[in-house]
């Protein structure tokens, strides 16, 4: 029974890759070193799933920084500014692409002289939260063989002995995910001009003693036009006669084909990959119209989620099909490529035997897709030890009493709509000014100030124990203290108390709910050598005691100004966790909502006059089918009101959004009702704000001025022109002042001087008439 995984994490177990990348980007080490690094994670990442008993093991699955830049760099799509003139792309070249190149810093309002180079765009990857940099195509654009890495990396694992299945990102969604300065630029008409290069890539892989070749097109989980599905069926009749020698199989994910369907079976191919996680009511319709050429890849193991799976139950649903088809037509896989999953549960030392039972990452994933190949070729009994193992743990999470509350259940059985209304804004927005007394064009920040090397240091020694809890409060009181006596000399309007306590704007609130756990070693790729360890969420959420009251509290003891109350709303804790699979996300989301609920009543009660819920993933938890759009965003909303709603009318809420975009969901950020948003907009120039503008949205809103990503200062004018352009599109008295984000990333020394001009910047707006 072949058996894929599709992909594998390439970080490295022990994240060896950043720690490579890492020292490189910092001249520590030279690229052979890296290169060195690079090629050892591959070596071990075949031998293990060969190991494991994978046949069709993946190549050109890894990657140095993006596989979407990879394909960029294969195919010759490299901006004319990173000057590039043919020839394989430099290393310097690919990491200028991925990370932006640094020049001379300048400084002050004049662009400096040799500034270096923009990365290019990065965005997230479908509905993960994995960022690819997005292709760019030029006017003109032309594409020719640049690289020839999936060869390479084929002819790597061949040499160790090992056949691999050579992955490519397939043309279509390489082109649909790209974009052009140039709007009349139409990303698929390139098609014709990047096929030969596929062609070639394919033809050199058959020469090097290819068979199968997986070919990712998740473009087919969207919604396509018959464009986009034509595009697909040109590509695939040319690619399958560019290379007869080797078989084609095109991969789907992260959705259900749907109405794709019969594009992909029509696909002149040799095998379908099926995501039979989320796309179950694919497999029926697929086996209806097979054509007798296609064999089926059935992914049946999640590859987004880290729970151990149901093995009898997946054979109950797969062992007709395989006694359908012959064996040679069928593949056993995980839904999608492992790279969304962290790589071993076995080192999960710190949490309890009973919780790590129920976890399977990558290599657990791979030992499931073992035993359900054998189970199929050799029969149940076979692996009947293995099969009672996995039914036992699917049966001890289904019952645990950990994870079912009963106060949580009957709490959530008890909400009533009223719970999520507050009165009208308008009748809200006299009694918050009349409390809060602030100036036109308020300024404030949005939560987070320089996590410095003595506050990293600090929570180190308190984690070792080397620094007693006593200590380390008084430091972080400390740090509190200065920050909001800081704030006040600049003139700040509303304060925040700088979340220096705080590791993870989830990681904190989710360790202090019930229902949450936490790993040591579960590390996600996010982006290059950015990795995220995702929390878990096991069951049912509560908060058994205040988690932010104490700070907030403090803080706001220190000044007569408002300080913030600073919470991660309940759609982010979501998003950005591994979410228990036995309920519907959006139960999960309302039991997030309540908890946090009770936290915002709590600190209104401590005298907490405004408290901002962050919802940055609001945007991104949209569903891939826009006909889905309604019903998510509809309890997205829902659970933000829900925890935003239990205070009184003069309470004022905020909420904060980075790297959104918000014109189709503009009505839903204006149901959420939020008496202020901030939003990210100073690289936008402002024109983010259109869909509000365009909408008449009637709340507050603080564009932010100041990009944080950049450690480069702005200076007071260029910060009055972007208001300028704010007040052209908004009432003046709608208008806040703050930075586009947090600025835990950034220095003092840089966010001082930022800061002070961002406040002269306000009040020469309110100069201005
Ligand atoms: N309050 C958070 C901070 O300032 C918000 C972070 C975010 O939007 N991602 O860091
Ligand atoms: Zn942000």
């Amino acid at each position: 029974m072949p058996i894929a995984t599709m992909g594998v994490p390439r970080i490295g177990p022990r994240r060896e890759l950043k720690s490579a990348l890492e020292s490189y980007w910092a001249g520590r080490t030279g690229a052979a070193d890296l290169l060195a690094t690079a090629r050892l994670l591959r070596a071990e990442n075949w031998r293990r799933q060969q190991a494991l008993g994978i046949t069709h093991i993946p190549s050109n699955d890894f990657s140095l920084y993006d596989q979407v830049l990879d394909t960029s760099v294969m195919v010759g799509a490299v901006p004319a500014l990173y000057g590039w003139t043919g020839g394989p792309v430099p290393l310097e070249t690919y990491f200028a692409m991925a990370r932006g190149s640094q020049g001379r810093s300048g400084g002050g309002c004049a662009p400096a002289a040799g500034e270096g180079l923009p990365a290019q765009e990065m965005t997230k990857w479908f509905d993960t939260n994995y960022h690819f940099m997005v292709p760019e195509f030029e006017p003109g654009q032309r594409f020719q063989l640049a690289s020839t890495k999936p060869v390479d990396e084929f002819l790597e694992a061949k040499e160790l002995g090992i056949q691999t299945r050579p992955v490519l990102i397939g043309p279509v969604t390489y082109l649909l995910l790209g974009k052009s300065k140039d709007a009349d630029l139409k990303p698929l008409s390139l098609l014709d001009g990047l096929l030969p290069v596929y062609a070639e890539v394919l033809r050199r892989l058959e020469a090097a003693g290819a068979g199968w070749v997986q070919i990712d097109e998740p473009c087919l989980a969207l919604d396509l036009d018959d464009g986009a599905r034509h595009a697909l069926h040109r590509a695939y009749a040319a690619l399958s006669a560019a290379a007869p020698g080797l078989e084609l199989l095109v991969a789907s994910y992260f959705g259900p084909l749907g109405d794709n369907l019969e594009t992909a079976l029509a696909l002149p191919v040799a095998g379908l990959h099926l995501d039979l996680v989320r796309g179950a009511a694919d497999l029926e319709r697929a086996l209806e119209r097979l054509p007798d050429r296609l064999a089926l890849s059935l992914g049946v193991i999640d590859g987004r989620n880290v729970w151990r799976a149901d093995l009898p139950a997946i054979l109950d649903r797969i062992g007709p099909v395989a006694e359908r088809l012959r064996p040679e037509r069928l593949l056993l896989a995980p839904s999608c490529s492992l790279l969304h999953v962290p790589v071993d549960s076995e080192g999960e030392t710190g949490l309890d035997d009973e919780l790590r039972g129920w976890l399977a990452f990558a290599v657990q994933k791979m030992a499931e897709l073992a035993t359900l190949g054998r189970a199929l070729t050799e029969g149940r009994e076979a692996v009947a030890d293995a099969l009672d193992a996995a039914a036992r743990t699917v049966a001890s999470r289904r019952t645990s009493p950990r994870i079912h509350d009963a106060a949580v259940a009957a709490r959530l059985a008890a909400v009533t709509p009223e719970m999520a209304r507050r009165l009208p804004y308008a009748e809200r927005r006299p009694l918050q000014a009349a409390r809060l007394g602030l100036p036109l064009f308020p300024t404030t920040t949005i939560g987070s100030f320089p996590q410095t090397d003595a506050v990293r240091k600090a929570r180190a020694a308190h984690i070792k124990g080397t620094l007693s809890d006593q200590d380390y409060l008084a430091f972080l009181r400390r740090e509190t203290e200065a920050a909001i006596r800081w704030q006040e000399a600049v003139d700040i309007d509303v304060l925040v108390h700088g979340e220096f306590e705080r590791n993870d704007m989830v990681q904190y609130f989710g360790e202090q709910l019930a229902g949450y756990a936490f790993t040591r070693n579960g590390w996600v790729q996010s982006y290059g050598s950015r990795c995220v360890r995702p929390p878990v969420i096991f069951g049912d959420v509560s908060r058994p005691a205040p988690m932010t009251v104490d700070w907030a509290g403090y803080a706001q003891s220190l000044t007569d100004r408002p300080v913030k109350g600073m919470l991660t709303g309940p759609v982010t804790m979501l998003q950005w966790s591994f979410v228990r699979d036995d309920l519907p996300r959006a139960t999960v989301c309302r039991q997030i909502a309540l908890a946090l609920r009770d936290e915002v009543v709590d600190l209104e009660r401590a005298g907490i006059r405004a408290v901002q819920i962050d919802e940055p993933a609001i945007r991104e938890g949209l569903p891939l089918r826009r006909a889905d759009w309604a019903a998510y965003l509809a309890w997205a909303v829902e659970c933000f009101r829900l925890s935003a709603s239990g205070v009184r009318p003069e309470t004022q809420i905020h909420t904060h959004m980075c790297y959104s975009e918000f014109n189709d969901i503009i009505e839903a950020i204006g149901a959420m009702d939020a008496d202020v948003i901030s939003i990210e907009t100073s690289r936008s120039k402002m024109e983010l704000l259109d869909a509000f503008t365009g909408y008449r949205y009637p709340n507050e809103i603080g564009p932010g001025v100041y990009d944080i990503h950049s450690p480069r200062v702005p200076c007071v004018e260029e910060m009055v022109a972007l208001l300028v352009k704010a007040r052209e599109r908004l009432k003046p008295d709608q208008i806040w002042v703050n930075p586009d984000c947090g600025l835990k990333t950034r220095r003092w020394e840089e966010v001082k001087p930022a800061l002070a001009a961002m406040v002269a910047a306000a009040k020469a707006l309110r100069a201005i008439p």
